[in-house]
């Protein structure tokens, strides 16, 4: 049985005491109405991590999480922060691959290799996104696109290790737009995902790979969405903002 996971992105928002609000209301909020067997996962800047991750209930599915790391164990990198140093804050998760990482700061699959690597050496797990822009979506390329993607960034991890990812589908065009890929749109490419996986690893591999839909992923349309076979809960950006909103979501999951 795969896990189903929403998962957070908080992105370059919240300053440290607004963030320990947030997280202390999703967690009275958790507590109070939700009793499912899902995962929540809440990624939030760096700065937040050691903060969050004493928080924690111990009696709650909930996890924290980074939004990139260097692919570098340690060293001169000025400003950068390792894989090691986030697993040293108790966060169990790392955001790799996220559209605006490949966008504003040329990302590539290469790079997202290695990324993946050192998340997976330093006992975390990599929430890996992959999607296609509006052009490759209106030309028609987004199957080849994705193929690329996990290929190129995660076909070298051996069964093992790739079972412990996450993955996630993020078409860029409906990324932080209100543009909604449709029930349908999301199921036809996650089915595609699994499919590779099948291919490429085992069948039993990919019916235990959790698959996020992420991309103006919101209260109304959450339902809808986790509904499809393939859809295994949700990445959350601008929605995981609100702690009402977040937890409607959620609470989508177990409908
Ligand atoms: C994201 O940044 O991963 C995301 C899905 O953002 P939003 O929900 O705001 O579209």
């Amino acid at each position: 049985m795969r896990k189903n996971i929403v998962a957070g992105n908080w992105k370059m928002n919240m300053d440290l005491e607004t963030g320990i609000q947030l997280f202390n209301e999703i967690q009275q909020l958790l507590k109070e109405e939700v009793n499912g067997d899902q995962e929540v996962i809440i990624c939030s800047p760096y700065i937040h991590l050691s903060s969050l991750s004493q928080l924690v209930n111990p009696n709650t599915n909930l996890s924290i999480g980074a939004q990139n790391c260097h692919q570098a164990d340690s060293g001169a990198f000025t400003g950068e922060v390792s894989a090691s140093i986030i697993a040293s804050t108790g966060a169990a998760y790392v955001i790799i691959g996220h559209s605006e990482r490949r966008l504003y700061f040329s990302e590539s699959n290469s790079l997202l290799a290695q990324k993946l690597d050192t998340v997976l050496k330093n006992g975390m797990a990599p929430i890996f996104c992959v999607g296609e822009t509006l052009e490759q979506r209106n030309n028609e390329t987004y199957f080849e696109v994705i193929k690329e993607q996990l290929t190129e960034a995660s076909f070298h991890l051996q069964g093992v290790e790739y079972r412990k990812m996450v993955l996630a589908y993020e078409p860029v065009w409906a990324i932080g737009t209100g543009l909604t890929a449709s029930p349908e749109q999301a199921q036809e490419i996650h089915s595609f995902i699994r499919g590779l996986l099948a291919d490429k690893y085992n069948q039993d591999l990919a019916n235990n790979m959790t698959i996020l839909y992420g991309g103006s992923c919101n209260p109304k349309n959450a339902s809808e969405l986790f509904a499809k076979s393939d859809i295994d809960g949700g990445l959350i950006g601008g929605a995981s903002l609100k702690a009402r909103d977040f937890v409607d979501i959620i609470k989508a999951l177990n409908e």
